[in-house]
């Protein structure tokens, strides 16, 4: 059949239609692409392009692909990216029906999967921790499983660090243990329909900083965008993130040592095409990969990205910069600006209602701040770590040096304040439970 459409068409695999998706819709506007949305919340959403997001179920992501090849018979499709860890494997599957370069759906689900990545790592040669994937019923018993501490359990597939316990003795092993069975069996959870929430890995905690680095692979290639240093330290017992400064106040070597351990994790994976986001840990033996995931950073944080094109003083998003590359346009190598930038991911201080919030005035007026936007809904439960995922909003400064933008999130946030109360326990009339 011969293609009608003339204007480049890109297909977006995402949980949401939010703040990115309006990113990118703007980006799109402006490189006179069309974008088609692919999602499994379309009915929770208020979205204004519900005439272009087609509804999919990501947990079953071969029909996912189906329905998305089905829909775009005909069609001209450019490109196709997903946001999110979960659209991702049904992107992959979509891609390749569709004919698109991508990922090998096989990378996607060593991704999606802790305990294949840490398989792949260790295959490849990369450094790993002790590893091993743990039922959680019956109650398993460390010392018999020949669990060491201090050691850190994780389930298999959730993201943003939910879920995530260290365990520095055996009761606190099994303490762990327990709460990450309550939370896999939760409905929330359950309804994910996501795989292996019967069981979790296990590994020894690795000591040291902690970088989050945001990349691009182009034909292959890894390139480096940022490399952003957490100046808070993440020892646990819960790994909630908050601060996100780059650039990397590590030196050269380091710097180097990460994005070499970067290119050959993401080579161990097999991934050859697009957004890639990595974490790792530093100490004296060297740079450890935490985790690989095969999208761009989430929602918000991308805002702290900003890149020249062409040595042009006009700097464009992570957005705009993804779909060039998604179209083989030139632009898609264009360097970070020079200014020092970083947000801050506010942390849940407790689980419950979420009943008010002073002081945003007098944050987003402190010296460096950009921007600041409270996500967490007023009146709504919020679950702080380790059953939570979501944080209370984002601060957004920049500066010309790291410290500064760290003093200006530190300072913003120290004029925020929280009501949050705790959440009355009921009992679900059917199930009995509370
Ligand atoms: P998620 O995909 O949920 O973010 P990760 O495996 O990336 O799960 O772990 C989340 C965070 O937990 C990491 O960023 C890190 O701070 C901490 N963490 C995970 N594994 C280890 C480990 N073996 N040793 C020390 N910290 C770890």
């Amino acid at each position: 059949m011969v293609l009608q459409e003339t204007q480049p068409r890109i297909l977006i695999f995402t949980m949401k239609l939010g703040y990115q998706t309006r990113a990118f819709d703007e980006a799109a506007k402006k490189l006179g692409v069309e974008l088609a949305f692919v999602t499994d919340r379309c009915h929770r959403l208020d979205d204004p392009w519900r005439d272009r997001a087609l509804p999919v179920h990501f947990e079953a992501p071969e029909e996912a692909a189906y329905a998305v090849m089905r829909a775009q018979e005909g069609r001209r499709v450019d490109g196709v990216l997903a946001l999110g860890d979960r659209p991702t494997l049904a992107a992959a599957y979509a891609a390749r029906g569709l004919g698109v370069l991508h990922n090998h759906p096989a990378s996607i689900e060593a991704c999606r999967n802790k305990l294949r990545m840490r398989e792949a790592f260790r295959d490849a040669g990369l450094p790993v921790p002790w590893f091993r994937s743990v039922m959680l019923t019956p109650t398993p018993e460390p010392t018999l499983l020949g669990i060491s501490y201090p050691c850190v359990l994780k389930p298999l597939s959730l993201s943003a660090s939910q879920g995530v316990v260290r365990a520095n003795t055996r009761k606190e092993f099994l303490a762990g243990a327990a709460r990450l069975k309550h939370l896999l069996d939760s409905a929330e959870i359950q309804v994910t329909r996501e795989p292996n929430l019967d069981r979790m890995i296990v590994e020894g905690y690795l000591p040291g900083r902690e970088v989050a680095v945001e990349g691009l692979l182009i034909d292959g290639e890894l390139r480096v965008l940022a490399i952003f240093d957490k100046p808070d330290p993440l020892e646990g017992p819960f790994f909630e993130e908050t601060i996100y400064v780059t650039p990397s106040r590590m030196s050269e070597a380091e710097q180097g040592a990460v994005k070499k351990c970067f290119a050959d994790a993401v080579r161990a994976l097999g991934l050859i095409h697009g957004p890639v986001h990595g974490e790792f840990r530093i100490n004296e033996e060297g740079v450890w990969p935490i985790e690989v995931a095969a999208r761009p950073i989430g929602g918000l944080c991308a805002r702290a990205l900003r890149f020249h094109v062409n040595g042009q003083k006009e700097t464009i998003g992570l957005e705009e910069l993804l779909l060039q590359h998604a179209l083989g346009l030139p632009g898609s190598d264009a360097a970070r600006e020079q200014a020092a930038s970083g947000v801050l991911m506010i942390p849940v201080p407790a689980s419950g209602i979420v009943e008010r919030v002073d002081g945003v005035e007098e944050a987003k007026a402190a010296a460096g701040v950009m921007d600041l936007e409270i996500t967490a809904r007023l009146h709504d439960y919020i679950a702080a770590w380790p059953e939570g995922s979501s944080y209370l909003g984002f601060v957004f400064a920049k500066g010309e040096r790291p410290e500064e933008v760290e003093a200006a999130l530190r300072a913003a946030h120290a004029k925020l304040s929280f009501t949050i109360t705790p959440r009355l326990p009921v009992e679900h009339p059917v199930t009995k439970r509370i």
